[in-house]
């Protein structure tokens, strides 16, 4: 792993001088992501490579990685949800640019002035989580206690039974 992340980055820059960078990126700080995350108590592995890509873009191949803590929309808990991120993203200085991207590359606007590379990556980020976050069923606090709602139907007849007996006992006194 790579020494500390740059802050900012120029992308056109990097992809002139095919430039990667990679390391660890702590999730605190991702004001928009933190909605969404029950935890932002993690990292997540990036790994940036640019330069050149078809039709003369530049680009910046992009991978993500890691878990993110979201919350469960039906118990309100934790939902561990792996994160996997494997992108190609043209660098366009215009709107027009984009419509002349090939369909696989997926464009970001560029700004003249030096970018926060974890906005970029937070974009990313909050483009593949998913719409509602839940357990799977047999995980899932609430699933589970829906499931398992107590009166349970064995017990009962057990229950009236010791009842029944008690009552004959006295009876007998
Ligand atoms: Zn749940």
């Amino acid at each position: 792993m790579s020494a500390r992340l740059p802050v900012h980055i120029d992308p056109i820059r990097f992809a002139d001088t095919c430039r990667s960078i990679e390391g660890s990126m702590p999730l605190l700080g991702m004001d928009r992501l933190a909605n969404s995350l029950s935890s932002a108590d993690s990292s997540v592995e990036i790994a940036l490579d640019f330069g050149l890509g078809e039709r003369g873009f530049r680009i910046m191949d992009l991978s993500i990685r890691g878990s993110l803590q979201l919350v469960c929309q039906r118990c309100l808990g934790t939902v561990d949800w792996p994160l996997t991120i494997n992108s190609v993203v043209a660098l366009v200085r215009t709107e027009a640019q984009i419509e002349r991207l090939p369909d696989h590359y997926e464009p970001l606007l560029v700004e003249p002035q030096p970018m926060q590379l974890m906005a970029i990556v937070e974009d990313e980020i909050l483009l593949a989580l998913p719409v509602v976050a839940f357990h799977p069923e047999e995980q899932c606090q609430l699933a589970h206690a829906i499931d398992n709602r107590p009166l349970p139907k064995e017990e009962e007849p057990r229950q009236f039974a010791a009842l029944a007996q008690l009552k004959d006992q006295l009876k007998k006194r």
